[in-house]
């Protein structure tokens, strides 16, 4: 029976962490004096300046210097040569929502599988956007280099940049509650009131995609028909999964533990309703960093899941949505408002 506060007892979640360091990656103190850079970013390769360009990559620069101080093994200097930009959407409190997209390193067009990967949409977990930028620096290697990305590691700028890190966002919206989730408006703020007992960190906001962060995730998959997501989240240590495909059961040593899902979630919108799967990563500890080894199983092990598992369909076309049909919807197992079903 299809119920307003819909919770399928048939996704899970599970993580793990595996990790291989990469060289350049140098884990940093944090709290200490950054000097702002008194030169602006590397000009291009010519040499030649582009006022424009000059422009974006003094913002990028800047809000770099502001990554260094507060991402655990991310230095400014990693951020400025991980190659993002803006990209054109702002958070809430107008902060530059930072992108980078990579297309396949020999066909250098659309083709490959569409991943968008997305950190830190929750602000306060710290990780979720180090990993990623971790990860960024082994897109052009095999087997990524066959895909196409859009990577986006700090999906929450605000709650990330907050003097405090937060959650939510500058509105107090948890965004993982704000996409457009069918009948969003009575089961979402139900859900809230009922199952997290008015949790401020877990406010679903005033209406589906209300916030500019969640609004530009969704009109990137619009834009961009990513054919898996990723969503990288701490400290639950666990892998979750939703969406039209065999689960995933174990990235390094995070394993698949069914959890739940939520109204406006983003595995949810996408995984259920969209048949787009989502790919949740939650790993063990918001502040401080898997081992490097740990780290690189989890990519490894997360790409050889895509190669099996994501079919390689032309820009556009449909992946069989089989999930929305075949997820049953029920009450929880569990109380509702447990830690761990309260979190994503
Ligand atoms: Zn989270």
């Amino acid at each position: 029976m299809v119920h307003g506060l819909q919770i399928a007892a048939a996704l899970g979640t599970s993580l793990c962490i595996v990790a291989a360091l990469a060289a350049s990656v140098v884990p940093s103190p944090k709290g200490g004096p950054t000097p702002v850079p008194s030169a602006p970013a590397k000009l291009p390769a010519n040499g030649q300046a582009n006022p424009l360009t000059n422009a974006s990559s003094n913002a990028t620069a800047s809000w770099c210097v502001q990554i260094g101080k507060r991402l655990p093994g991310v230095t400014s200097e990693q951020c400025r040569k991980s190659g993002l930009s803006a990209s054109g959407g702002l958070s809430a409190r107008g902060q530059p929502i930072m992108v980078r997209r990579f297309v396949p390193l020999k066909t250098g067009d659309s083709h490959g599988v569409r991943i968008l990967l997305l950190g830190g949409i929750h602000g306060d977990e710290l990780t979720a956007s180090a990993v990623v930028f971790q990860w960024m620096q082994w897109m052009q290697t095999a087997p990524a280099q066959d895909f196409s990305w859009t990577v986006v590691p700090a999906a929450n700028p605000d709650g990330l940049l907050a003097p405090k890190p937060q959650r939510v966002n500058a509105h107090g919206v948890d965004l993982n509650r704000n996409f457009p989730t069918p009948g969003w408006q009575q089961d979402a703020p139900r859900y809230w009131a009922r199952a997290t007992g008015n949790d401020p960190r877990r406010f679903p906001g005033k209406a589906p995609l209300s916030e500019p962060e969640s609004r530009w995730i969704s009109a990137e998959m619009e834009r961009f028909q990513p054919q898996v997501i990723i969503s990288v989240h701490a400290p639950f240590g666990v892998l979750d999964f939703d969406g039209p495909a065999p689960t995933p059961h174990q990235f390094g040593r995070l394993l698949f533990n069914p959890v739940g899902v939520y109204p406006g979630s983003l595995g949810n919108y996408s995984g259920v309703h969209k048949n787009v799967p989502v790919i949740t990563i939650e790993l063990p500890n918001a502040q401080t960093m898997p081992p490097p080894a740990e780290i690189k199983r989890i990519w490894v092990d997360m790409l050889g899941w895509i190669q099996h598992n994501v079919p390689n369909v032309s820009q556009g076309a449909q992946v069989p949505a089989q999930a929305a049909a075949s997820i049953p919807y029920s009450q929880p197992h569990a109380a509702p408002d447990q830690p761990i079903s309260a979190h994503r």
